[in-house]
């Protein structure tokens, strides 16, 4: 089998005296579409934010790539990683919020091209003519001189995930996506989300509330709950036949 493209092995995870994860492990194949479901609280967003380097962890490993995450291997041996270390891992992934995180006083496409331009080293044009094409695809390219303020939850999103896609990361996590939108806004934004599915091999976590999402554009989905996983299988078996009563419970609150 190829080596995972994200690898998390015993990892846990405390606030404080809190400890919201222990020893989990999972992992995700290249080209993957993976849901995680549970009731809130139950860590998550978390686990996103682990993999954005957005929170550290307190044992544990994770590979992302083939790559330690938090860790650095130096002289042959494992040490926590450096700021140049996270730098480069972060490039892999891109993160969608359910707040859409949009800069309010630029532009749609100077939201989309401004990254590269600072971390990537394009310049204007070459960053903007990506922009462009990327705007295009999540249908926003006829608002690329609007400011986010001037655009619907829906169209905000689709900017989102333009803005997170232009760093041309490995992996896409989203979290909670739809959950700020009105629910006649939701369907564009899950509809990027395929297309993105059908167009690129992009590995993608997500994090939702859409059970009916999750069960026709998963490829396989994890439940969790006490920071721990409950049930994990293909969304048929989860969704028609779950074995776990806590599953079964949660799922029986939310359909
Ligand atoms: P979910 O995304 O599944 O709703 P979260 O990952 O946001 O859950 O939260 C999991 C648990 O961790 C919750 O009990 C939450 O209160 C706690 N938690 C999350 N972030 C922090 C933090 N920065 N400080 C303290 N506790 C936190």
């Amino acid at each position: 089998m190829d080596t995972p493209i994200i690898n998390i092995d015993n990892v846990s995870k405390s606030f404080g005296a809190l400890e919201v994860l222990k020893d989990l492990s999972f992992s995700v194949a290249s080209g993957e579409k993976l849901a995680l479901i549970s009731p809130s609280g139950s860590v998550k967003t978390t686990i996103l934010r682990i993999l954005m380097t957005l929170e550290t962890i307190n044992s544990g490993m994770i590979h992302i790539d083939g790559e330690p995450l938090w860790h650095m291997a130096r002289n042959g041996e494992i040490v926590a990683a450096d700021e140049a270390h996270l730098h480069k891992m972060r490039a892999k992934i891109g993160m969608v919020f359910q707040l859409f995180n949009l800069f309010p006083h630029k532009t749609v496409l100077e939201n989309v091209a401004l990254a590269p331009i600072l971390t990537k080293g394009l310049s204007k044009p070459e960053a903007s003519i990506k922009a462009m094409e990327l705007l295009e695809m999540v249908g926003m390219s006829d608002k690329a001189e609007q400011k986010p303020a001037q655009l619907s939850g829906g169209q905000k999103q689709r900017v989102a995930i333009a803005r997170a896609l232009a760093l041309q990361p490995k992996i896409m996590l989203f979290d909670e996506v739809t959950s700020a939108l009105d629910p006649e806004l939701v369907e564009e934004v899950l509809n990027v989300m395929r297309k993105l599915a059908e167009e690129t091999d992009m590995t993608m976590v997500l994090v939702t509330h859409e059970m009916s999402f999750a069960r026709d554009f998963a490829d396989r989905v994890l439940f969790f709950d006490g920071g721990r996983i409950v049930e994990s299988g293909p969304p048929e078996q989860i969704f028609s036949d779950p074995k776990e009563e806590r599953t079964q419970a949660f799922l029986r609150k939310v359909i």
